[in-house]
């Protein structure tokens, strides 16, 4: 008798786990092979929700054409040839560039490079890039210093991002261009723009409006490196130019006349 209650227990026991089993295997199945409809209300949850979806950077490691590094630097070329050195800024301090903004739209900008200049002495500039900064109000960079002498100092690789010019606009001959990557911070040129920094003199230290100028070897490696990046001239600019903050005038003093110059010398 016991034996029959026992076995109609387990019996019982046996189906409420095969039907248990079945609908947990039933509701996943459903999920996998619903998953338009799924998406559908994922998608109509973040119609509601400004929900910020991260940028995806380029994949480098794979050789497509359409996964290629944003930007390289070919060789230099012609007869000077400055010295180089070595600085990388810590990770904190630059990022990606992405193939999609904040809102998921693809990014199209070709490079641009933006002249900028130190104000600081290059070593403290250097010293700056090279301490962490976790807050994201902190974090700068350049991706390449001139000192006074014309050496020119590389800090972050060209196909990843420098933090050079928040809030900013280029405003060239295809109109205005900007990203807003982070939609808590305003767009800026930063993710298609290569940051080249002139080492002010010593009496532009502070916050005049003038100063004394460059050295004819920094024109002379700005030209030399802007040739290395392939930009086009209609694509230099300056901070001053594409600042929307109000607060840069930089590179002040800046001598178009003996740039021009030596980009001339450079293709002569
Ligand atoms: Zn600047």
């Amino acid at each position: 008798m016991r034996y029959q209650v026992w076995a109609f227990v387990r019996s019982l026991l046996i189906a409420t786990m095969t039907l248990v089993a079945v609908i947990v295997v039933g509701s996943v199945g459903s999920g996998l092979l619903n998953q338009p409809a799924a998406n559908a209300q994922l998608s109509q949850v973040s119609r509601q929700i400004p929900v910020f979806r991260r940028p995806v950077s380029p994949p480098r490691s794979q050789p497509s054409a359409a996964n290629q590094p944003f930007m390289t630097l070919s060789p230099g070329r012609g007869s000077y040839t400055p010295a180089e050195e070595y600085a990388p800024a810590d990770p904190t301090n630059f990022g990606d560039r992405f193939i999609t903004d904040a809102f998921g739209m693809p990014t199209y900008q070709a490079p641009i490079v933006v002249i900028h200049e130190t104000v600081s002495s290059a070593n403290s500039a250097l010293n700056y890039f090279r301490t962490p900064h976790p807050r994201d109000a902190d974090q700068r960079s350049y991706h390449a210093l001139i000192r006074r002498n014309g050496t020119v100092v590389y800090i972050v690789p060209p196909e990843r991002r420098a933090f050079g010019a928040g809030n900013s606009v280029f405003d060239g001959p295809n109109g205005i261009e900007t990203v807003t990557t982070n939609p808590l911070f305003p767009p800026s040129v930063n993710n298609f723009a290569y940051h080249i920094s002139l080492e002010s003199p010593t009496d532009g230290r502070g916050n005049q409006s003038r100063h004394s100028g460059y050295t004819t070897v920094q024109y002379q490696s700005l030209a030399w490196l802007i040739a290395r990046t392939g930009v086009p001239q209609d694509r230099i600019t300056t901070h001053r130019a594409v600042d929307r903050s109000g607060s840069r005038r930089d590179p002040r003093s800046f001598d178009t006349q003996r740039f021009a110059a030596a980009l001339q010398d450079l293709a002569a």
